[in-house]
């Protein structure tokens, strides 16, 4: 899952807030109960303050009984970096952004390397449903490893 790779650059800053250890990882169980337990962000300095309400309105609104350790926001962050990716940014470009907006550091490397299992992904999806004979599966598969390849 690329959500494991994702790390928070001021996890310290949120663990001061918290009171309590916090994982570095963004996604991690721990993390995730911390971030939704209504700390008090605007103790926060105005950029990280305004990022953690970004991660919050981005990855952790559902309303599964489970939340925040439903899956949601981990499936929420894959689709956030295939939908960037899909409209045209690099991962150079993906890994910068996520870093402006969520205040998530996560490497270039990770995010080629899952775009790329992800092609691979949507390559079995189109081949079976063309055995399949499901051609609208088969089209939408096909679209959006154009866009993802280009
Ligand atoms: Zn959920």
């Amino acid at each position: 899952m690329i959500a494991q790779k994702a790390r928070f650059r001021h996890a310290r800053k949120l663990e001061r807030l918290a009171g309590y250890r916090i994982p570095d990882q963004a996604f991690h169980g721990a993390t995730l109960e911390a971030v939704s337990s209504r700390l008090n962000y605007d103790r926060l300095d105005h950029t990280l303050h305004d990022q953690m309400l970004n991660f919050i309105h981005s990855f952790m609104r559902c309303r599964c009984r489970e939340t925040p350790l439903c899956g949601c926001p981990e499936k929420k962050f894959s689709r956030e970096i295939l939908e960037l990716r899909e409209n045209d940014l690099d991962h150079r470009q993906i890994a910068q952004f996520l870093q402006e907006e969520y205040g998530i550091d996560i490497y270039p490397a990770d995010i080629l390397s899952y775009l790329e299992d992800s092609v691979h992904v949507l390559e079995a999806i189109r081949d079976i449903a063309r055995l399949q004979e499901m051609p609208d599966l088969c089209s939408k598969a096909g679209t959006h490893i154009d866009m993802l390849e280009r």
